[in-house]
């Protein structure tokens, strides 16, 4: 089959394209430049993927009709262009692209997917809560909605904050993508599947040149784990959900082949970890994978029990896709031996 994947050259859909293509699906990205299409081009024909993906510039993914043509003839769906932007200078920098530009995909999909069977959206944890504001230990599952930082923006405009606008994006994206598909559901022969991830870790594949290029969960991983700036105690006692970037590829990859995911929302979380545990991780890694760094000790006395608040139900997550998810160890080591391998 062929699989359109939108924003196809960011940190997760690079992943997702590469896993595709090795299960020997053909696909279709879409970026914003011919010099972001080529990496990929070039990526994919050096690992002998050359004629499975191609590329198609979509500039304005908020113009109407802008995925018309790109649907047609592809089997299924991964839109996962979306701006990951803390420090917007308007609110609608970051909401319009998330909001519209899911929608304008749906509605080529209805118009001009005749041959789309599913699509899945990229939506995130922080459409189900928001951490910031999360004060006593509680499970949270596909049940929840973070209504909380929709209402922050509505009520703080652009005095909001990046991270809250951000956070807004989300559940405001997800929930016109769950508008659309139940006020269209009898017209089109597809159905629709959300994953959502927490904060993503783990070793680059796009086009990325040096650190202070990272993507930003991966900029914030580098900051607070491996990099020579010091960090304070209640710094390292935050504790964000995660999981691996290979493995949320994969839950892509999975939601197009099982039957089950349709129609869902599905958290895809591998743990919940405070940065000293990573902190601990790193330094147990022997030999140490990036030379170049000699890393933090933190606070080892800062106990996981006592700062750990949100954690979330994994139970969907395992009866339709069972990953077995990536260590924290695992994901440190791979990620510090890439920015070896490249040389930083
Ligand atoms: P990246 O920043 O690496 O990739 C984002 C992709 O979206 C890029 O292809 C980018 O294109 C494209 N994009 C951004 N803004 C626009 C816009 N205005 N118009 C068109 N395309 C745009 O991010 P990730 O891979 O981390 O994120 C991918 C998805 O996963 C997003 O929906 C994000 O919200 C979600 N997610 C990510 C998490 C994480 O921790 N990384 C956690 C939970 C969810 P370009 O390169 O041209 O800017």
């Amino acid at each position: 089959g062929k699989v359109l994947v939108s924003g196809a050259n960011g940190y997760i859909a690079m992943w997702t394209v590469k896993i595709l293509l090795q299960q020997g699906y053909r696909v279709r990205g879409t970026v914003r430049s011919a010099e972001k299409g080529k990496f990929m081009s070039d990526y994919f024909a050096k690992i002998g993927y050359g004629d499975a993906f191609e590329f198609v510039i979509v500039q304005d993914i908020v113009k109407d009709g802008a995925f018309d043509e790109v649907v047609k003839d592809v089997d299924a769906i991964e839109h996962m262009a979306s701006p990951v932007n803390f420090n917007p200078g308007d609110p609608q920098e970051v909401l319009k692209p998330a909001i519209q530009g899911t929608v304008s995909m749906l509605k080529s999909a209805m118009k001009n997917g005749t041959e789309v069977k599913r699509v899945v959206i990229t939506s995130s944890t922080a459409a189900i809560v928001a951490l910031n504001l999360v004060t006593e230990p509680r499970v949270f599952s596909e049940q929840d909605w973070n209504d909380a930082s929709p209402k922050e923006v509505e009520e703080l405009g652009s005095k909001a904050s990046g991270m809250t606008i951000y956070r807004a994006s989300k559940p405001l994206a997800e929930k016109a993508a769950w508008d659309f598909y139940n006020e269209h559901k009898a017209q089109v022969q597809w159905d629709l599947t959300v994953i959502n991830p927490p904060a993503v870790f783990g070793p680059p594949i796009h086009d990325i040149t040096s650190l202070k290029s990272l993507n930003l969960s991966l900029q914030t991983w580098y900051n607070m784990v491996a990099s020579d700036s010091p960090k304070t105690k209640d710094a390292l006692s935050q504790s964000p959900a995660w999981v691996d970037v290979r493995d949320i590829a994969l839950a892509h990859v999975l939601a197009l082949e099982n039957e089950a995911a349709g129609a869902e929302r599905i958290l895809t979380v591998s743990g919940v970890c405070c940065w000293q545990e990573w902190v601990d991780a790193v330094n147990g890694l022997k030999p140490n994978p990036l030379p170049s760094h000699k890393f933090t000790l933190g606070y080892p006395e800062i106990s996981r029990e006592k700062v750990i608040l949100a954690t979330f139900d994994k139970s969907k997550e395992d009866r339709i896709f069972g990953i077995k998810f990536k260590t924290v160890e695992e994901t440190a080591r791979d990620t510090l031996e890439e920015f070896a391998r490249r040389g930083w």
